[in-house]
């Protein structure tokens, strides 16, 4: 067994394998890097409950009572990692200090795309990643029109939360259907009238050609030639991972760190794997061993799921990496839990089922490929998820879900009776 590890990035994948860990009877050393000096927190809630005041800051600590020291680990906080060097197995971070590990995982996530890097000294125009941006957000909303460029889910969550605290909020896309990018057109056109039914003004087909400032305005100019007058812009197009401080390392990266199914670390040139190092979450890009596909996920269960196989096989050299789980992710916007599993962009068609639970409709779209479920998509039904679940990682016929997804309504519907 390790006795020194280090996990570099203290937020969800990093925290909760230091956390895991200890769950596991690991008893070495555990060391924490990272780069932002707050206390580690949990994201989702940043463009949502803690956006709405809904939650406090203290609510989404990611740590227990007792801190750091309820799972015996030393942080180092506020410090960046700058390299690593996997022959002597050390990590080198920003303040000189040289870490050496026995096993290393890598868990520093992705940041967020911007349209050009002049736009980040415009103090209206916003990105959201950090606690500091939603504390920025959340006192803006008095402050008059929101532009929310990107119908992605962060965009779609941050159009949702100031529409709800009474802000004015036109959001744009490039696309000619917001959220199609992610989710198809089908799924796309559900959402769109969830957003203009809470008064969200939609731009589409139009792709943002700048942003600048106007006096107290941030206009935002669109491709056809409209200008968008703004207090504040927030722009949710995407991340990039935050891998460049590996370059040299002899790790393979290509948008994120390419591991295996048990979240090792395969390394270019120096043999299968770097020794002793691990990625998980945002900036690991797993390979399915069944297809030989690989994968980046940017969600939250993904970094939680890879944190427990990764803690496991640290704990346990010699433990069978668990089947890869159906990604999963959810969204809350305007009250409605829209939650997914699998992955839509491999499906070949799309089918929209509606069901009559307790009093309310359910809509349920199943993506398909070859007769499989590729992936499934509820809006404000999580029972009917969990048998979208199953059947994507049972690999079952698609054919029998409507079935099964109608005996759950029936049952929803008796038991409310
Ligand atoms: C606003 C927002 C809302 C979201 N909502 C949802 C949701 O509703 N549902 C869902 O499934 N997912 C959601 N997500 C995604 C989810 O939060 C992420 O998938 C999850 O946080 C990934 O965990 P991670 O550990 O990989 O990365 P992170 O949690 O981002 O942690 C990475 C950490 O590494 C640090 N770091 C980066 N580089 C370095 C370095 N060189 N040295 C030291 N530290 C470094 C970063 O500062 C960061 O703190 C949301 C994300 C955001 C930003």
């Amino acid at each position: 067994m390790s006795d020194r590890v280090v996990i570099v990035g203290a937020s969800v994948g990093g925290v909760r394998t230091a956390q895991d860990l200890r769950r596991l009877g690991y008893d070495g050393d555990i060391t924490v890097v990272g780069e932002e000096s707050e206390q580690p927190y949990d994201k989702p809630p940043l463009s949502k409950q803690l956006l709405l005041g809904k939650q406090s800051e203290a609510d989404i600590s990611l740590l227990g009572e007792g801190g750091w020291d309820a799972i015996a680990t030393e942080a180092r906080l506020g410090v960046r990692a700058t390299s690593l060097d996997i022959d002597s197995m050390v990590v080198n971070l920003a303040d000189g200090e040289e870490l050496e590990y026995d096993a290393l995982v890598i868990a520093t996530g992705v940041r967020p795309r911007t349209l050009s890097p002049e736009l980040t000294e415009l103090d209206s125009v916003f990105t959201v990643r950090e606690l500091r941006d939603s504390r920025a957000l959340a006192a803006r909303a008095h402050l008059g029109p929101v532009v929310v460029v990107g119908a992605g889910f962060i965009g779609a969550e941050i159009a949702s939360s100031f529409r709800s605290l009474g802000t004015e909020v036109t959001m744009t896309e490039a696309l000619s259907t917001p959220f199609a990018r992610a989710l198809g057109p089908e799924v796309g056109g559900l959402l769109t009238d969830l957003h203009e039914t809470n008064g969200v003004n939609l731009a589409t087909e139009a792709a943002v050609t700048a942003i600048e400032k106007s006096g107290d305005l941030t206009l935002v100019r669109l491709v056809d030639g409209r200008v968008l007058e703004a207090a504040t812009v927030v722009l949710g197009i995407g991340a990039v991972p935050n891998c460049e401080w590996l370059e040299g390392s002899g790790l393979k990266i290509e948008d994120g760190v390419f591991v295996d199914a048990g979240c090792a670390v395969l390394a270019n040139g120096v043999g299968p794997h770097a020794e002793g190092v691990y990625a998980i979450g945002d900036v690991a890009r797993q390979v399915d061993p069944s297809t030989n596909k690989d994968y980046r996920v940017e969600h939250w269960t993904n970094a939680v799921e890879q944190a427990h196989v990764v803690a496991r096989q640290i704990v346990d050299p010699v433990a069978v990496p668990e089947p890869l789980k159906a990604p999963y992710f959810w969204s809350d916007q305007f009250g409605t839990k829209i939650q997914m599993v699998g992955r839509p962009a491999e499906a070949t068609s799309v089918s929209l089922h509606h069901f009559e639970t307790a009093g309310a409709e359910r809509t349920v779209a199943l993506y398909k490929n070859a007769g499989r479920l590729a992936a499934a998509v509820t809006l404000g039904w999580p029972r009917a998820i969990a048998a979208c679940r199953k059947a994507w990682e049972s690999g079952s016929s698609v054919a029998d879900l409507p079935a099964v997804l109608a005996d759950l309504a029936d049952r929803a519907r008796s038991a409310a009776i």
